[in-house]
């Protein structure tokens, strides 16, 4: 068996590290950036001084803001207008998993001309785009270190999953100080993200001896970290373990891939319009207990590294741990149920069922699932997740 392992060429991590995106654009011979960054810090003093540092090197500079969550084909088309009217050569992305996608399509898109939907799928991008320096600043879905863009076809309605190696950034910057002003509900949901990135990453058949330590890594911070982050906002320790933890989550599924939640997870947040970490969380556990036993003994593996269970443990209990865990979590970090998040409007939950289940196999995610369901059965859990 052959493995493989693709990352930024340089992460630089800690607090107030934000501060190196400037010598590192520097480095990379940048002329003109755009800074792509979330509409929550167009105004942060930060990025002003990450501009001025620029300037101050003869890098001339424009920012775009004007995308929205869980970004659009749309989106991304503005800010390539913005990077072709600076004439850029170099983009820096500051904000969220969204800003993070949009940045890395934006760059695509300059290099190569055409519709964003040509992209969807695997290694469909012929040309590299620019340098791009991610800064991330939620914690959660580790876009800084993948090959992947989640675009939405506002024509088709459908979450387009692009990957390609040359998504990867060249660098990732991760400051957890930046992370500090996350209100609970999204410290909940992105940390449940990057929770599903590790135990997917793992469980995945595509799961190698280069992802499984960092996946581990990834799921033990987050066992010990997330619950306190949640409940204290200003923990800086907790913060930057979750901020390693995402930034973990990221290099191990990019690496090896994701599974059956994240294939529900996007066509269930387009019907309904929940955020991406939000999906993905409402339906981790319920996941989890549908596929541990088609790879037993790797969730029980999961389970004893975070110390769920012993080596004196059957693996079948140590799963039952895991999913319990699971369940708990999700409750106290209050978690909704779907139903919830749907609006409890239970007839049109149903009416979308079939389409969802579909799309959600056709995404090509199920397919890595320890257990590979059949529509009838994704239809099953999402009931299940209800
Ligand atoms: P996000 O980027 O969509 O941001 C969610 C909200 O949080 C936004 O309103 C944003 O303004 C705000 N926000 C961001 N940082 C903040 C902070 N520090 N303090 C307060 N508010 C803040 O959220 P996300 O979960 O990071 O990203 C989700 C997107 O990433 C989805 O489109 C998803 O499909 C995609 N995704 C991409 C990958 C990948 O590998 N490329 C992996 C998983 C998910």
């Amino acid at each position: 068996m052959t493995s493989r392992f693709d990352s930024p060429r340089a992460i630089i991590t800690g607090g107030g590290c934000r501060l190196h995106a400037a010598e590192l654009l520097f480095s990379m011979q940048a002329h003109r950036t755009l800074v792509v960054v979330d509409p929550f810090f167009a105004t942060a003093d930060f990025v002003d001084e990450i501009g001025s540092a620029l300037n101050r090197q003869g890098i001339a500079t424009d920012t775009f803001s004007n995308f929205q969550p869980d970004p659009t084909d749309q989106n991304v088309s503005d800010g390539a207008a913005a990077f072709s009217r600076l004439d850029a050569d170099s983009i820096v992305a500051i904000g969220g998993g969204s800003a993070l996608d949009v940045a890395k399509m934006i760059g695509a898109a300059a290099a190569n001309p055409g519709p964003i939907a040509q992209f969807q799928g695997y290694h469909k991008i012929s040309k590299p785009g620019p340098p791009l320096v991610a800064v991330p600043t939620t914690a959660g879905t580790g876009s800084e270190a993948t090959k992947v863009a989640v675009i939405t076809d506002t024509a088709r309605n459908v979450k387009m999953m692009i990957l390609d190696a040359k998504l990867m950034p060249t660098a990732a910057i991760v400051d957890y100080e930046l992370t500090f002003s996350m209100p609970k509900p999204l410290t909940a949901h992105v940390g449940v993200d990057a929770l599903t990135h590790g135990i997917e990453a793992y469980v995945s058949r595509k799961a190698n001896p280069l992802t499984d330590p960092v996946a581990l890594s990834c799921i033990t911070k987050i066992h010990q970290n997330l619950p306190a982050a949640w409940a204290d906002p200003q923990n800086a320790q907790a913060r930057e373990a979750m901020s390693f933890a995402a930034l973990q989550g990221g290099l191990a599924f990019t690496n090896s891939s994701v599974c059956l939640v994240h294939g529900m997870s996007r066509p269930l947040g387009l019907v309904f319009r929940l955020p991406h970490g939000l999906s993905n969380s409402v339906l981790l556990p319920t996941v989890t207990r549908f596929s541990w036993p088609g790879a037993e003994a790797r969730y029980a593996e999961i389970a004893r590294a975070i110390k769920l269970a012993s080596g004196k443990n059957s693996d079948d209990m140590a799963c039952e741990a895991l999913t319990d865990w699971l369940d708990r979590l999700n409750n106290d970090l209050r978690v909704p149920r779907l139903r919830e998040c749907c609006g409890d409007d239970i007839d049109r939950f149903r009416a979308s069922l079939k389409k969802m289940a579909t799309d959600a196999l056709e995404s090509g995610s199920p397919q890595n699932n320890p257990i590979v369901p059949q529509v009838s059965e994704i239809e099953e859990l999402f009931e299940a997740a209800w």
